[in-house]
């Protein structure tokens, strides 16, 4: 059924279909989903650390879940940010909250504890798109 779409379009069906919400079919979702699986763009199942099944990381965090958002390294020491026990999209840098403001302020390396927002303009992005 999706023989028309490669990976990339397929994906991209998928972040239509999901931000139609109510609208949206869930059957058809299933269907996008288990086609991403078949195709192995997805795991059959989230790692062992990641309680949520695919369709839960779909429905929660996008069609695009499955994949690290860069930086993927503290700029300052060098460690992976990336946590391999919860998986992707899941990261181990600490998100410093302004509670007051209920915003997102910093990004502080779990390792050195040092921010990550200083001198790093993707970092800055991050931080942009997490925006309300
Ligand atoms: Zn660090």
């Amino acid at each position: 059924m999706f023989e028309q779409l490669d990976n990339e379009a397929l994906l991209s069906a998928l972040t239509t279909e999901r931000s139609a919400f109510t609208r949206s079919d869930p059957l058809l979702l299933r269907l996008m989903i288990e086609e991403l699986i078949r195709r192995k763009v997805y795991p059959t199942d989230t790692v062992e650390g990641n309680p949520n099944s695919v369709v839960t990381m779909v429905e929660g965090w996008g069609a695009r879940w499955h994949e690290w958002r860069p930086p993927f390294e503290c700029q300052h020491c060098h460690c992976d940010l990336r946590d391999y026990r919860t998986g992707p999209p899941f990261k181990r840098e600490i998100a410093v909250t302004d509670f007051v403001r209920d915003h997102t302020v910093d990004y502080r390396c779990p390792d050195c504890d040092v921010s990550l927002l200083a001198g790093a303009t993707a970092w800055k992005r991050v931080l942009d798109d997490s925006d309300p």
